[in-house]
Order: structure tokens, then sequence, then C-alpha cells
């Protein structure tokens, strides 16, 4: 399809089956999870309100599939080539799947292409770690004692995703579970749940085998809550907001299972007055506008030099006044719509408590007229740290603004956060760029630009925003267990005397 042109909305809703056993099971007894376009205001999708039986059900699937070594004691050679395939068939449906994204999130059609192309990279660089993935060996024990350390599928993996980045953040996880030889039983969230169905189709044409990657849809209760406490699940993986992640961080107790955490952030933006201004005024609007500022990783927090604040604030307000905000499925958007219209709400009910606390609304707080949900961007001046809108992660486009006067203060202001997620720093001074690097504490950084990244790089948080490594070759490691093998040369020396 010509990508400047505008999709219409499907003339209906498309019902979607949940995927066990490299089946697509429909039954119509089952509750449907309705998806309203949180742009247009009409019902897309529906997908199964799945229950614990369900997750019962999925798990003996994939366990079944694990312990039959269909997946997990395969060459890696073959399962980069399962990958490889997978990343063809998603690039072959990248319209038909950002068509889908677009229509559940809100978020524009050019981002949501974008994000699809991307994923295609997460599956073919995973198929190379396939390849790679290694244990050790120690020669260094002595002349009767040789080590080896043996690197193992952890086994059955639970992945529960959340819905402002349903595909990317599947492909930042499920590739590298699958190259490291586990099996998977996913929750997408139920507001977002198409494409996850999808990639489950595209995997087993690519010759996945069956009940290796299995999709159970439906809400958090039960669904989300049955997969962290199901004591034949070895490992979760967690991505959603830090309240949700302690009851799992607590269910996993039930089979000490792993736990893999990526939460909330309140992530800072660091600009020095010797930064290129425009740059950076532009990267600040990108880092907050971006998928409405949904994002785990949004630069929300603006720590900026007290000397350029009022120069960068009116830079800031007039990009602000520029961003193409509206219909999400129109080429030309840049800002979609917020997910539901209760977040909508928690987000105005925030500018108006920092309001409330002193701070001043230099731009936006207003929504859209018509359908769906909208806020446009929005500048909070006069924030201090102590201040709600500073420490909670508010998790649309609002952006609050802070001043500094020394590069400590600015590191103190960046590091007074129970979140450690993501920050940026814009300076044109290499010292000072990296000194302040060494001294955020963030699992992930970037200098002089934001919210880039790959498969190559790992991300992750500190503090409370989480636990563990996806991506790169830390991330497939993330999803093994290492054995490490004592052998005996020579004869032994007798303890029986
Ligand atoms: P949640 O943490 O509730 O949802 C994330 C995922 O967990 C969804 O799939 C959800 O399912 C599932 N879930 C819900 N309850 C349970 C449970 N008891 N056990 C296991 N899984 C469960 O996030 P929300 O959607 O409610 O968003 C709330 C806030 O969380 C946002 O405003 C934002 O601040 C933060 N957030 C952070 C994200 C990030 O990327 N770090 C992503 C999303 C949200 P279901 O949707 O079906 O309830």
């Amino acid at each position: 399809m010509d990508a400047s042109l505008k999709p219409s909305l499907p003339a209906q809703p498309r019902a979607f089956a949940f995927h066990v056993g490299g089946r697509a099971v429909r039954r119509g007894d089952r509750d449907w999870c309705v998806r309203v376009s949180p742009a247009h205001g009409v019902e897309v999708t529906r997908v199964p309100a799945c229950t614990a039986a369900d997750v019962d059900a999925a798990v003996a699937a994939a366990r079944r599939a694990f312990a039959q070594g269909i997946w997990s004691r395969l060459p890696g050679s073959e399962r980069a080539q399962v990958l490889l395939r997978a990343a063809a068939g998603v690039r072959e449906r990248f319209e038909e799947l950002a068509y889908w994204e677009t229509l559940e999130t809100g978020k524009p059609i050019t981002q949501a292409r974008s994000e699809v192309l991307a994923s295609a990279g997460y599956y073919e660089y995973a198929a190379g770690v396939a390849r790679t993935l290694s244990g050790d060996s120690f020669n260094n024990l002595g002349e009767g004692m040789f080590g080896l350390v043996v690197r193992e599928p952890i086994g059955v993996i639970g992945l529960i995703t959340p819905w402002n980045f349903p595909f990317l953040i599947l492909a930042e996880r499920l590739p590298f579970m699958l190259a490291a030889g586990c099996t998977v039983v996913a929750k997408p969230s139920e507001f977002t749940s198409a494409t996850t169905l999808m990639m489950a189709e595209i995997l087993g044409e690519a010759g996945l085998p069956d009940g290796v990657f299995n999709v159970v849809t439906g809400y958090g209760l039960p669904v989300g809550q049955a997969i962290t406490e199901h004591t034949d699940i070895d490992m979760v993986s967690f991505t959603g907001s830090v309240a949700t992640g302690q009851r799992a961080l607590a269910a996993s107790a039930s089979n000490i299972k792993k736990l893999g955490l990526e939460l909330g952030g309140k992530s800072p933006q660091i600009v020095f007055a010797d930064a290129d201004l425009e740059a950076a005024a532009d990267g600040v609007v990108y880092g907050i506008c971006l998928n409405a500022g949904q994002c785990c990783v949004s630069g929300s927090r603006l720590v900026v030099e007290e000397g350029i604040a009022d120069a960068f604030r009116d830079l800031l307000v007039d990009k602000f006044s520029r961003v193409r905000i509206g219909d999400p499925l129109d080429p030309a958007t840049q800002m979609g719509a917020i997910v539901t219209e209760a977040h909508q709400n928690k987000i105005l009910g925030y500018i108006r408590s920092g309001v409330a606390d002193g701070a001043r609304l230099a731009c936006g707080g207003g929504i859209l007229d018509g359908d769906g949900w909208f806020i446009t961007p929005t500048l909070l001046e006069g924030v201090r740290s102590d201040m709600a809108v500073a420490r909670e992660e508010i998790f649309g486009p609002v952006l609050t603004m802070t001043t500094f006067t020394t590069p400590d203060e600015a590191v103190a202001i960046a590091n007074d956060s129970v979140f450690g997620l993501a920050a940026s720093i814009w300076t044109k001074d290499l010292d000072k760029a990296l000194d302040t690097m060494r001294r955020v504490q963030a699992g992930r950084m970037w200098i002089n630009t934001t919210i880039t990244g790959g498969p190559e790089l790992p991300i992750g948080g500190s503090k409370q925003s989480g636990n563990g490594r996806e991506t790169g070759v830390y991330g497939v490691e993330e999803y093994t267990e290492l054995k490490s093998v004592h052998i005996a040369l020579g004869q032994r020396t007798p303890w029986v005397q």
C-alpha cells in the first residue's frame, strides 16, 4: 500500500482466537475482551477472556514441548533458521501488523510501521545469538581436574507484556527466549493482543514446533496472576507498572521462579547551557511526545541549567505547538491517542495537581474535541523535586521543568527518584557528558540523543525500575541457567582408607 495514503477503519471488528499448542483455540462459551480504538471510539477487535484453566493448558503444552526437546535440544543453527523466517514473515506482513497495532494502541501509523520493521531486526539478531551462545571451560584446575560451564535454556517462561508497545516489547523478549531454547506462554494486555496473536501465526508458518509459543489472552486477573503463580513456570518476564510488578514478585515465591522486571520510569533529560539548544529542544519534545508519553523511557523530567531555562522553555513551547496530534491512521500524524479514557483522566488529574502544588502551565493541558482521547503536549515549569508530578510516573505527554546551577546539582536532581530506567544528557562538552553519565543512576543512557535503541545493547532498569536485562547477548543469557561440571582426570585418590 502507498504509505502516504490514510487507511480506513475496518468494516467490522476482528475477533481473534487464543493460541495453545500450535492451534488457534475458538470456543463459543467464552467472554470477550472488547477493544475500542482509543482514537476513534469504535470497537476494532475482541479477544477471548481466558481463565486460569486456559493458562494450565498453555503451560502444559509449553512444558511438553520443552521436555520433548523439539526446540530446546535443536542445534542453534536450526533455531536460527526459524527466527530468520519469522523475521521475513514480519517484514512481509508489516502493513497489516502496523494497522492493527495502530487501531488498538492509538499510536501513529508511521510510528507503528517503524516499530514493526525494527522488531523484525530483533528476530534476526536473536537468530545470530542462537548460533553463538556458548558456555565456558576451565583448564586451570590442575592436572587432575577439568571444568565446564554448560549453558542451558531455563525452561518454560511466562511473558507478560503491556499495552504501550505490544509488538516491540514482545520483540525485545520473545526471540531472545526462543534463541535460548525456551518455550513460552505469553499474556499480552487485554487492550492490545492482536499483533501478539498474529506473531504466533507467523512463527507457526516459520516452522516453530507446536507448543513452543502459546498466547493466552484476557485480563491481568485471572490470567496474568495465574502465570506469575504457576508452579510449572520457571521464569516470568514482566513489563508494566511497579504495583503489578510487586504482585508478580510476591507470586513468584510459589516456586521460587526467576523474575525479570521492567517497570516504570521518571527519566531525566539533563540540558547543559553549552548544548546545541535547537537539537536538545527537538530531542526533549520527541522524548515526551513519542507514543503520547506512554513510554517507560519517556524523558519526562527536564533538568535544565538556570541560565538558559527561559530561552529553552520558549523553544519547547514553540516546538510543542507544532507537533501534529490527531488521527493516528493519518500518515501525517506525529502524536496519537491516550490508551483509555480512565488514563486520560489520570493524566489530567496530574496536570491539575502540579498546578495546585505551585507549578506553572507553560503550554498544553488540553484535550481534543471529537472522538477518542487525546492530550495536548504539556509543559509544567517551576517544578520542585518534591511535587508528585516530578516523582510519580504520569505516563502521558507531560514534561516537568526543574532548573539547576551546577553539574552536582543536576546529578542530585536526576538521581532524586525511586526510578532508574533511563536518562539523557545534552552538552557539547565530552568530559561533562561522560562524568554525568557515570554518576546518574539509570539502566539506559543517551548522550545528545534520546530513546534510540536496537537489539545489540542491553536494556533494563535500576532501583524500582526493575531488574534483569533484555536484548543483546545478555538478553539471551538471561533466559539460560548455568550448570557447572567438574570432571576428574586420572586415578582417584581414595577417601576411604
Ligand atoms: P499493569 O502493570 O497493570 O499491566 C501490565 C501487564 O500486566 C498487562 O498485561 C496486565 O494485564 C498484566 N497484569 C495486570 N494485573 C496482573 C497481575 N495481578 N498479575 C500479572 N499480570 C497482571 O499496567 P497498567 O496497564 O494498569 O498501567 C498502569 C501504569 O503502569 C501506567 O500508567 C504506567 O505508569 C505503568 N506502565 C508501565 C509500562 C512500562 O513499559 N514500564 C507499561 C504499561 C504501564 P491487563 O492489561 O490485562 O490488566
